[in-house]
């Protein structure tokens, strides 16, 4: 029951209506007994300091920033915490009790906790990052606070995989399909997948004693997982940094940590419920 206490948080983007963020907070909160709600707000691009001004003129208490908006908030935020810096793009935003606005980037710290649910400790691992792009260089910058060995990224651009690999210091460098094969962790960050059965390597480099994590969540199994796991390779789909990557922001939104397996739950369910009505 939404009454005039409900806090109010948002998810921007554009477009913003496919977004599962709404279905994955929206039933984080229930599960709490929170009495918050999250919207999806359509802001066109270009609009996100206009965006943010609103944010502080309703009192909105949290937002989710998707694409194409993620530069632009970390921008015009008032402060932006380390990773967030470093990459120079937010995908959360805290409106704290100062007026102040925080931006925070949860997207890598979300898929080290994927690997973390999945039983894998990155610590120290060689890791093969495929692709450059915005959550390529996400993972890149957390694996490489969180202590992951060698960090080689293979991508279609050499100047976008030099760029991404600069995150990783001095454990970043620009791979090649050698460094697939001889990686303990091979992680799909390009968007070869997304609603595809295309993989976005050859899989004859994939081995057992990998594993192997695709961000691609749609479907959740993957050509290149559905070959990891025939080869033996453990195999970790793209669902689990979505979760958790939005339990972090309610965490920074509301202080309380929220329970991951409703929110992953709530998420199949869509997904589910989409892949039927798309039949
Ligand atoms: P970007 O558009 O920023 O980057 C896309 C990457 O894929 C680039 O490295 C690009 O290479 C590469 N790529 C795309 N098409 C091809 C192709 N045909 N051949 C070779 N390389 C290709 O996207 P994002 O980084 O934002 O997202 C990447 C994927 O991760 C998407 O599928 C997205 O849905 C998923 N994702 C999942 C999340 C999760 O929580 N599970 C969170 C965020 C993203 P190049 O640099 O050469 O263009």
């Amino acid at each position: 029951m939404i009454t005039g206490r409900t806090r109010l948080a948002g998810v921007i983007g554009s477009p913003v209506r496919h977004s599962l963020s709404p279905v994955i907070h929206n039933a984080a909160f229930a599960a709490a007994g929170l009495d918050w709600v999250l919207v999806a707000l359509e802001v066109v691009p270009g609009g996100a300091a206009a965006a943010l001004a609103g944010m502080r003129a309703f009192g909105i208490a949290g937002l989710s920033v998707t694409m194409p908006h993620k530069d632009d908030v970390a921008a015009a935020v008032d402060v932006l915490d380390p990773a967030a810096a470093a990459l120079g793009t937010a995908n959360t935003v805290v409106l704290q009790p100062d007026g102040r606005l925080a931006g925070y980037s949860t997207d890598g710290a979300g898929f080290v906790e994927s690997l973390h649910d999945a039983g894998v400790d990155p610590v120290g691992m060689t890791v093969a990052v495929l692709g450059a792009g915005g959550a390529a260089r996400s993972v890149i910058d957390a694996l490489a606070r969180t202590g992951a060995g060698r960090i080689a990224v293979v991508n279609r651009s050499a100047d976008r995989a030099a760029v991404a690999a600069a995150l990783g210091g001095d454990r970043g460098f620009v791979g090649d399909s050698t460094d697939i094969a001889a990686a303990q962790l091979v992680v799909n960050a390009t968007s070869i997948g997304m609603g595809t059965t295309d993989a976005p390597c050859d899989l004859d480099l994939i081995n057992a004693g990998q594993i192997v994590a695709d961000l691609v969540y749609h479907p959740l199994e993957t050509t290149l997982l559905a070959a990891a796991r025939a080869c033996g390779a453990q195999a970790i789909d793209g669902l689990g940094m979505l979760v958790h990557q939005a339990a972090l922001q309610q965490q920074l939104w509301t202080g309380v940590r929220p329970d991951p397996v409703a929110m992953r739950v709530a998420a199949e369910r869509e997904l589910a419920a989409r892949a039927l009505s798309s039949r």
